[in-house]
């Protein structure tokens, strides 16, 4: 029997979906060897598969090669990093949920790239302001115009040889993105948009997309409303890579740079230093957190 290696790219009711590089989809089953080790793949699982069949592409799963990493929510492994991309203008940026997203991504120990589309709509200023206010949370940003071809290089060289979790409101580019990055394969890029914009309320299989050679984009519509309660609020400060060097430097041992009188952070947000958007969303998420604690 025939023995491949190849990626599982969704799994449906017991088949796990195997693609193949040159060879394409292969619908397999995984039999017992996984059910004794207690082990069951995950989509973006890297796998061997035997052949059970060339012509109808079925085959078995025989093993799972160790993983880079799993998440929960998606249930999937080996994300090499998640990119997500806001429009500079229209529809207007959620800095807020873009936060959001860098904790939880921070949380999974997930490298974020953050894109800002659409820079065409906006003149330097605006897009300058937006560019600081996140300068120091820790996440590459990458302004691009799909209109005016801008950035495009530096997205397809983030992306390339990656899998990448791609996440970000409707209306934002993505699959225009997607589009001029990686023109060969247009016709897969549409579909892709289509089932991130289906949104958080549809509840259905996790699926990972190849775009070319070993390209691959998850497809991720539920990042868009976070569960961050994972975090807890005395340790919401920790995702907040801007508060770093200020840690220890405070009053108060456990500061967590709220309502604490002579707060490295706090003075640091006055002195200019740390971003007040950035301090203000910091401390909205804190309060949430903590009232959520109380019952
Ligand atoms: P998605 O929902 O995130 O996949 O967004 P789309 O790729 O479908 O783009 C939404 C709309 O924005 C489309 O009409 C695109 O033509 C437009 N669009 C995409 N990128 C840009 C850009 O860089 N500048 C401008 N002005 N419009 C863009
Ligand atoms: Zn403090």
């Amino acid at each position: 029997m025939e023995n491949m290696q190849g990626k599982i790219i969704k799994g449906i009711a017991g088949f796990y979906y195997v693609y193949v590089s040159e060879a394409g989809v292969y619908e397999c089953k995984a039999k017992g060897v996984f059910r004794n080790k207690k082990i069951k793949p995950l989509v973006g699982d890297n796998v061997l598969i035997d052949i059970i069949s060339d012509n109808e592409h079925t085959g078995n799963i025989t093993d799972i090669l160790p993983r880079k990493n799993e998440l929960i929510r998606p249930a999937v492994a080996n994300i090499d990093q998640a990119m997500i991309v806001f429009a500079s203008l229209s529809p207007e940026p959620n800095f807020n949920l873009l936060s959001r997203f860098l904790v939880m991504m921070e949380y999974n120990r997930i490298d974020t790239v953050i894109c800002f589309n659409k820079t065409d709509q906006v003149d330097s200023g605006i897009l300058d302001k937006m560019i600081k206010d996140f300068s120091g949370c820790g996440s590459r940003i990458i302004t691009s115009s799909v209109k005016e071809n801008k950035g495009i290089d530096e997205i397809r060289e983030v992306l390339q040889n990656k899998t990448t979790a791609l996440a970000g409101p409707s209306g934002v580019g993505k699959s225009s993105i997607l589009n001029s990055v990686f023109p060969e394969a247009e016709s897969r890029t549409g579909e892709i948009s289509e089932k991130i914009n289906r949104g958080k309320h549809t509840t259905r299989h996790t699926e990972i997309f190849n775009i070319t050679g070993d390209t691959f984009v998850l497809d991720t519509p539920g990042f868009t409303s976070l569960d961050y309660n994972v975090v807890e609020d005395k340790d919401l400060r920790f995702y907040f890579n801007e508060f770093t060097e200020y840690e220890g430097k405070c009053r108060f041992n456990g500061c967590v740079h709220v309502n604490e009188p002579d707060c490295a952070v706090k003075e640091a947000v006055s002195a200019g230093k740390i971003s007040e958007l950035r301090y203000k969303i910091y401390t909205d998420m804190y309060n949430e957190l903590k009232n959520k604690r109380k019952y």
